[in-house]
């Protein structure tokens, strides 16, 4: 029997394993855990060659093997998705969810940009005080940034990122309107734990060389060498069972097609807001009724900036957010600054209606210049909006029902007109599907019994349970605009430190 039982091997999950193996307790892990089979070469993105050149193109199967965020998948991402279709079935018409069963879940594609929230926010989403817990993490995970920051406000980082020659620009207009700095990022500048820094070789959206991008595999590697700590995979979890101060987990072995079970004094779920409710909705056998969610709206905004128009860029970069903004007057909004050349040139190239050879001249004389704005806006959750389960399989898990038409956004028109202060040309808006901007919450809100039919109390644990938690931002009553996974990792320290303080 194992002291604790943990679901899902996402942030949330690896950083909750960690605070307990380190006190000694009896860990056993349980997820799918797929993982790239291919070795991309260590070389700049520049030059790969073919066939390497291969990995920079979305897998055949890629339209039909996943709903949203299809454009961060490449070649070498394709585990992400591999038995999504199969087992996590989503039914909906609006609501384009991001679900990966790889190893460190979302986070083995995620950006790694990293926000702290302001104190008003924690409490809106119904988060503790997290001040000690961000720092904690930040000495695990490895945060590079500016020190002073209105978007990472933690002491222990490391020296920024380089910046390329369209961050460096941005930076230099003027910033009347927008608070702007350099991204703070999980992205190594100095080595931390026996992973480098990054090489700056812009192929971050296919490789992770020396571990620099913080991915939870990188904290699995060390989990997985200590005595306390046990690793099941491929399990996909279908349910637990309480009985007798005893937790029961069944999974299903995806290797040998057999069923197994893990018996656990506790349970702590961690699948990520959309999947946890999932499991938790099959055992408690809660279907067809509707439950709420939080997700982001995001739009992205690809824009020509004019300094950079025709200038040969940087060489050596990394391919992730190089500059955050805010407006001065309103944190509903969180913008991104992408230069987009690897990842998305291929794909505007097919898609540009004249022949391939100019479609190639044309976007390489643009590329430069290309800088991509993401834009998040916050969720308080009050358009309309559900999620539920419909009935089960019998060996496996329900598919999900969920209707989340997008809610109007305001400041949309503000914020074009004012990127041009920033001399970056909009070229259109691309409105996603809600769920494209892969954050996800409140599915089991933090709530007093029979509020929903699912929720939860401050501390994670599911009511109606006595020892099943769940510890990712399944919990949350309010979704900031800014991007969550540093905080729903310090949250799962701040829960998995409480919770092993009420054991002893
Ligand atoms: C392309 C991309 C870019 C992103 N960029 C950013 C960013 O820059 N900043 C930011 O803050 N966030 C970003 N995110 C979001 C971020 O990745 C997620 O918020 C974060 O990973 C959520 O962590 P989690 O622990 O809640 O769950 P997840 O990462 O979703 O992990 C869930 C885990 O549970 C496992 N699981 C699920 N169901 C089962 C089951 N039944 N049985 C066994 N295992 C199960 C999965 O395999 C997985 O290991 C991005 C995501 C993507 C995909």
């Amino acid at each position: 029997m194992f002291d604790i039982c943990i679901v899902g091997s996402g942030p949330s999950a690896v950083i909750s394993a960690q605070v307990f193996v380190e006190k000694g307790y009896k860990i056993c892990l349980l997820d799918i855990g797929d993982e790239c089979k291919y070795k991309i070469p260590f070389k700049h993105f520049n030059e790969q060659l073919s066939p390497e050149a291969d990995f920079f193109y979305p897998p055949d199967n890629n339209q039909s093997s996943t709903q949203s965020g299809d454009a961060q998948i490449t070649k070498a991402r394709e585990h992400l998705i591999t038995h999504v279709n199969s087992y996590l079935q989503i039914e909906s018409s609006n609501f384009a969810a991001f679900q990966a069963l790889a190893s460190g879940g979302l986070s083995a594609a995620w950006g790694a940009a990293c926000f702290t929230y302001n104190d008003t926010d924690l409490d809106k989403a119904s988060i503790g005080q997290l001040r000690s817990h961000y720092e904690a993490v930040a000495k695990i995970i490895g945060i590079s940034g500016p020190k002073r920051s209105s978007f990472c406000d933690i002491q222990a980082k490391q020296k920024p990122a380089n910046i390329d020659h369209n961050g460096q620009s941005l930076l230099r207009q003027c910033q009347n309107t927008f608070v702007l700095e350099p991204s703070s990022m999980a992205l190594l500048t100095e080595p931390l734990n026996g992973r480098t820094a990054n090489p700056y070789f812009d192929m971050d959206f296919y490789s992770n060389f020396g571990d620099s991008i913080f991915r939870s595999d990188c904290l699995l590697k060390t989990l997985a060498l200590k005595p306390n700590f046990t690793h099941i995979k491929p399990a996909l979890v279908t349910s637990f069972e309480e009985a007798h101060d005893q937790v029961k987990v069944k999974y299903l072995d995806l290797a040998s097609s057999t069923t197994g079970q893990v018996v656990a004094a506790q349970l702590i779920i961690c699948a990520g807001a959309i999947n946890s409710y999932r499991l938790v909705a099959n055992s408690l056998k809660i279907f067809e009724v509707p439950n709420p969610i939080l997700c982001n709206p995001y739009i992205n905004i690809p824009t020509i900036h004019l300094p950079n128009l025709g200038k040969k860029g940087a060489y050596y970069r990394h391919s992730l957010s190089q500059v955050f903004g805010e407006f001065h007057d309103n944190s509903d909004i969180t913008l991104q600054f992408y230069s987009y050349r690897s990842l998305l040139l291929s794909r505007l190239m097919a898609q540009t209606p004249m022949p391939a050879f100019f479609a190639r001249l044309f976007w390489r004389a643009l590329s430069e210049s290309l800088v991509i704005v993401g834009a998040h806006f916050a969720d308080d959750g009050k358009s309309p909006r559900s999620i539920q389960a419909l009935q089960a399989a019998q060996t496996s898990l329900p598919a999900l029902k969920i209707d989340f038409p997008h809610p109007s956004l305001s400041n949309v028109f503000r914020l074009i007109g004012n990127l041009l202060k920033l001399r970056c040309v909009p070229m259109g808006i691309v409105k996603t599907k809600m769920g494209a901007s892969i954050h996800y919450a409140g599915t089991i809100p933090i709530s007093y019994e029979g509020q929903y039919p699912i929720g939860m109390d401050e501390q994670g644990r599911v009511h109606h349970t006595k020892n099943v938690y769940v510890f990712d931002s399944s919990g949350w009553t309010y979704l900031p605009s800014r991007g969550l996974t540093f905080t729903i990792m310090a949250n799962a320290h701040r829960l998995s430190e409480a919770l092993q303080r009420r054991n002893s």
